[in-house]
């Protein structure tokens, strides 16, 4: 499964943003292939979706889809020098899909801010500093291993290679992270195999006060980071750590009073749980019927098949079809029996592309 990387300064909240995650942690008994770690929080992908569903059907489960943050804690200056567990915490980094970057939005005098004061824009670029200078040494060694072969040998791929690698670098060395640099679809292939750790999508989180969160546009910090994300053509999620610590311990109807109650519209949370899906480029399809009614995770651009195999290898192994409708349908017509009458139900072979909201029925040979 793929998985999101909390990172950021000491002191700025992630520890609490995590617990709220853990909190909100899903069942290992509903959730079998989760694998569940000390480090890492299996939470339900929010969707109303789900809900209207189990309406209409009244299954006798009803399963969310589920996404995955990892805890990195303890990013810290000179990390990319070694300082610290640096190194340690950079090659966590590597092994997580997105990054999520907490910055402290809030002020607080008993919680000390390492750097002496809160600055949302200095903050981010310390820790995106850490992972761009991680990331020119790897760019470094690469050109070291691909400069001779492109020079001496007449290696299209080598050229082509070392003719990204040249713009890379001053990048890098400018501040830049990778994600911004104009590249063709054949060096996004190279830029890929680095595996470098400003190439990910990032979502920065403004961890705010109690106060603050209420209002965000009027908060001068947050408007700080989302100019700093603006650049970037990043998303930026306000939320309040605290407030999700707390709501992490309720139901759904506590829940909503309780957000009610500060005048918020969402749980932060669960804004970033789907904006986190949303940068990966993940997408829901939806299983209904009397049994279960059950949202499922594939990547954008999969076809039919292969979402089948999501499901189990026997479904792809002998997919036949696909019957389909789509979310808006069966929120409309209220039955598949009224979908047919309607003439919605369509039949879709093996090149079908699944899209976001289709309901799949899959038929197969065992
Ligand atoms: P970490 O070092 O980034 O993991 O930060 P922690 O989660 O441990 O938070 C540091 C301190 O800030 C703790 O005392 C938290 O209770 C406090 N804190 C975290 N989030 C908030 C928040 O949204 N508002 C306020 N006022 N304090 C917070």
């Amino acid at each position: 499964p793929l998985t999101a990387g909390i990172v950021g300064l000491p002191n700025v909240g992630k520890s609490t943003l995590f617990n709220a995650i853990t909190n909100s942690q899903v069942e290992a008994a509903n959730y079998p292939f989760a694998t569940i770690q000390p480090n890492v929080g299996v939470v339900e992908v929010p969707d109303h979706r789900i809900d209207r569903l189990a309406e209409l059907f009244h299954p006798k489960r009803t399963i969310y889809t589920t996404f995955e943050f990892t805890d990195i804690a303890g990013l810290v200056k000179g990390a990319s020098q070694g300082e610290g567990l640096g190194n340690q915490f950079l090659s966590n980094i590597r092994l997580t899909d997105a990054i999520c970057h907490v910055v402290r939005c809030f002020e607080d005098k008993n919680i000390t801010h390492v750097e002496d004061s809160i600055d949302p824009a200095r903050d981010a670029e310390i820790i995106n500093l850490e992972l761009i200078m991680a990331d020119l040494q790897t760019i470094e060694n690469r050109i070291a291993k691909v400069e001779r072969k492109a020079k001496t040998t007449k290696d299209k791929e080598a050229r082509a290679e070392m003719d990204l690698l040249e713009r890379l670098k001053p990048h890098l060395e400018a501040g830049q992270p990778a994600r911004s640099l104009d590249i063709s679809e054949e060096e996004a292939v190279f830029l890929k195999s680095y595996n470098l750790l400003t190439a990910k999508p990032v979502i920065y989180v403004a961890n705010m006060d109690e106060v603050g969160i209420t209002d965000p546009e009027a908060d001068p910090y947050f408007q700080a980071l989302k100019q700093v994300a603006e650049k970037e053509h990043a998303e930026v999620v306000p939320l309040c750590a605290k407030i999700e610590e707390d709501l992490s311990g309720m139901s759904t109807e506590e829940k909503d009073l309780f957000l009610e109650d500060l005048g918020l519209p969402n749980s932060g949370l669960d804004t970033l749980i789907q904006k986190a899906y949303a940068v990966l480029d993940l997408c829901t399809f939806l299983t209904a019927g009397e049994d279960e009614c059950r949202a499922w995770t594939f990547r954008r651009g999969m076809k039919a098949p292969d979402c089948a195999g999501i499901i189990h290898t026997d479904f792809k192994k002998g997919f036949i079809r696909a019957e389909v409708y789509t979310f808006e349908d069966i929120d409309h017509y209220g039955s598949e029996q009224a979908i047919k009458e309607a003439g919605k139900l369509r039949l879709e072979g093996k090149d079908y592309v699944v899209q976001d909201g289709d309901i799949m029925h899959f038929r197969f040979n065992v």
